[in-house]
């Protein structure tokens, strides 16, 4: 087996059942999404919409494709339709974008809400007390045509073990409050956090979907921000 297949194997492994794998693909080509495949994987993440198109286009019709980066509303369009869920969603504006594109192909996408817990600056996302002012306005009303599955969440990127825990306890907390406040949403079930360097801290605070790229697919050769 090839060593990202090994890598998959060793992480699905660890992960406790019930917790998703989306193996983080950005910057890596079909090849060795292809490595990962064989492997028996089939969620991928993505964070650049060109970079999604081209490996839709020549990879396995059941990849399941997550689209897990900054999205501009000019861009939805050419992936809705095509990818499984959408797990950035940072404004209403693009919420409502994802709704028109998505009535007008006749599906429901299904998508996360960003919520920005992390200290940067330059990390995208809702914070706690926006998307509760957001989630009170009943959005789910307005766009029937995406499905509200959970929330997407980063730790701040540091080596104090204590912020990351606390960030990712944040995210879960703020997720069960939503989940008790809104028993409609009946498809919120989704919390995704946890990425190579912290994803054994995201699952032991309640993750339910870990999104893993370096430690399946080695360092990229290019930072994504
Ligand atoms: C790149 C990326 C990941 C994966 O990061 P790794 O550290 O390589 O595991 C996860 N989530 C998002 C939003 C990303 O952009």
């Amino acid at each position: 087996m090839s060593s990202t297949g090994e890598n998959i194997k060793s992480i699905t492994g660890k992960l406790p059942q019930g917790v998703k794998l989306v193996a983080v693909s950005k910057f890596n080509p079909p090849e060795r999404i292809l490595d990962a495949y064989a492997a028996g994987q089939r969620a991928f993440g993505e964070s650049r919409v060109q970079e999604l198109l081209t490996k839709f286009d020549v990879l396995p019709s059941d990849i399941e494709w997550h689209f897990i980066g900054h999205l501009q509303t000019n861009k939805v369009k050419q992936i809705v339709g095509r990818v499984s869920m959408i797990e950035s969603v940072d404004s209403e504006k693009l919420l409502a974008f994802i709704d028109k594109e998505s009535a007008a192909r006749g599906v429901v996408t299904d998508v996360l809400l960003q919520l920005h817990v992390a200290a940067e600056e330059t990390k995208f996302g809702f914070l706690p007390a926006e998307l509760e002012t957001l989630m009170a306005t009943e959005p789910w009303l307005r766009y029937p045509n995406v499905r509200l599955r959970g929330i997407m969440g980063m730790a701040t990127n540091t080596d104090d073990q204590a912020r990351i825990r606390a960030d990712f306890r944040t995210i879960r907390s703020c997720f069960d409050e939503l989940d008790i406040r809104y028993p409609q949403l009946t498809a919120f079930n989704t919390v995704s956090m946890g990425m190579s360097g912290d994803w054994p801290v995201a699952v032991d605070e309640g993750s339910t979907s870990v999104r893993i790229g370096s430690a399946i697919f080695g360092a990229r050769m290019y930072a994504d921000k």
